[in-house]
């Protein structure tokens, strides 16, 4: 097997403080010093990671509209209560009258893209486990598929639209619950990019994108937890399970205010796929939305707290959590989480994020499988001979390399078409991973090389 050299891989303009690790991509250096300055922990990472801003996904985030996600959240909190228990039958408040309005919301962008969503109800007789009563409960997803050239592969963007005033009581389905930022919010967001990609991608994407409202995640996460479940017993591969929860709050009790930061939560381990799909939202950030400071949090959510993302995570996919970056805990589940709390400009600078996230996601190729790493015993053993299976639409592949204590990549290497590379770098000592490049510039989620399994000396 012919492998390629690293010395024929060139570096993309992303890299920070180039450590003299011998990648060999640097120009003829001058003469050596004795000892090399090593790259400091504090060396500014670009953290972009070599994405590339796409003109029509740029075009799309344009067309997201604070004025619609404004009447989205407002109708949404008019019900009164959205609670996943409550009343079904009322058509003015309620859970029921909140998801039929959901899904004639969407059938309406199906319509005017002829037909290009799927909408459905997507439903479940759930228990719920933490009333006494342990009632059983209809749990009503409201879900627009957009088909992509792929369909096994799905982008999953969700949000709940369900409510509570869990803070008074769990199980109280009557009273108002307006459920403004929680999550009316997201649950606005998720609708206009419903909206804007249906609009403007009405052929789909490479990969099949699932725009998810989600009911019942108060009492357990329990639709989110019926869509994980469903589209893997189904045998779809999740490419991501995002989510927004509480995205328009911008004051804390104490009044301090930010609306130009996010949080994004992306669970443990460091070398996995939610951890990946982090590093891809944050330099997503800084290719589309430079102005919206992301700030990563390594954990896969709020402490005691979770959302919808978290059964993706327990089902091996990727996930991440978008949310506010600061809460308001005199408000959050109780009849004060209103309207009127509620910035519908910071939620479209994040419904921006989320949609060149899911954009950038939908339009690149699968991830390669079957990476492999072994080292180089012709080289010595100090070199890796990187390999893995062809992807049907990648044009390239490219490898990238942190060092361990490195939030991000700080290295690319161009691999081209090959699908083997020989790693010219002490890789004992940092993390490497694998990613494919679509023809029009598109990079799927990075593939961290396993770590081999066996202990020698
Ligand atoms: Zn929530």
């Amino acid at each position: 097997m012919a492998i390629r050299r690293g010395a024929q891989g060139h570096v993309l303009p992303v890299v920070v403080a180039m450590s003299v690790l011998g990648c060999g991509h640097a120009p003829a250096p001058a003469p050596a010093p004795a000892a090399a300055p090593a790259p400091t922990a504090s060396a500014a990472i670009d953290g972009r990671m070599g994405l590339l801003r796409d003109a029509q996904l740029a075009a799309a985030l344009d067309a997201i509209s604070v004025e619609r996600i404004r009447a989205d959240d407002s109708t949404l909190a008019a019900f009164g209560t959205r609670h996943a228990m409550g009343d079904t039958l009322s058509d003015s408040r309620g859970v029921g009258a909140a998801r039929r309005w959901i899904y004639r919301t969407l059938s309406g962008y199906s319509r005017d893209c002829g037909g290009c969503l799927r909408v459905e109800y997507d439903s479940a007789q759930m228990v719920i486990e933490r009333d006494a009563q342990k009632p059983l409960v209809n749990i009503v997803n409201v879900l627009a598929w957009l088909p992509g050239r792929d369909t096994t592969r799905i982008v999953v963007m969700g949000g709940h639209y369900d409510s509570c005033r869990c803070s008074l009581d769990p199980f109280d389905a009557v009273g108002d619950a307006p459920g403004a930022d929680d999550n009316g919010s997201g649950s606005s967001a998720v609708l206009e990019l419903a909206r804007v990609f249906a609009h403007r991608y009405p052929k789909g994407l490479d990969a099949t994108v699932v725009f998810a409202l989600y009911s019942g995640e108060e009492e357990g996460l329990y639709g989110s937890t019926h869509l994980a479940a469903r589209v893997h017993a189904q045998g779809y591969r999740v490419v991501a399970g995002l989510a927004d929860d509480m995205v328009g709050n911008v004051t804390a009790e104490d009044g301090r205010v930010d609306s130009t930061t996010v949080r994004l939560y992306g669970a443990d381990p460091d070398n996995g796929g939610s951890r990946e799909l982090e590093r891809y939202a944050w330099a997503v950030g800084l290719v589309y939305e430079p102005a919206l400071h992301v700030l990563p949090v390594f954990r896969m959510d709020r402490i005691h707290r979770g959302s919808d993302h978290i059964p993706f995570v327990q089902a091996g996919d990727p996930g991440l959590r978008f949310t506010e970056r600061l809460e308001n805990y005199t408000r959050q589940h109780r009849p004060e989480d209103n309207f009127a709390h509620v910035d519908f400009g910071y939620i479209a600078r994040i419904a921006r994020l989320n949609a060149a996230t899911v954009g950038s996601l939908a339009l690149a190729p699968a991830t390669p499988y079957g990476v492999g790493a072994t080292r180089d015993v012709p080289s010595g053993g100090q070199d890796w001979a990187l390999a893995w299976h062809a992807v049907p639409g990648a044009a390239r592949y490219e490898v990238l390399v942190r060092r361990t204590t490195s939030p991000t990549y700080e290295r690319v290497f161009d691999v081209g078409a090959d699908t083997t590379y020989l790693l010219r770098e002490q890789l004992d000592d940092e993390w490497a991973a694998v990613r494919s490049v679509g023809a029009g510039g598109a990079r799927s989620l990075a593939v961290d090389l396993p770590q081999p399994a066996a202990v020698t000396h």
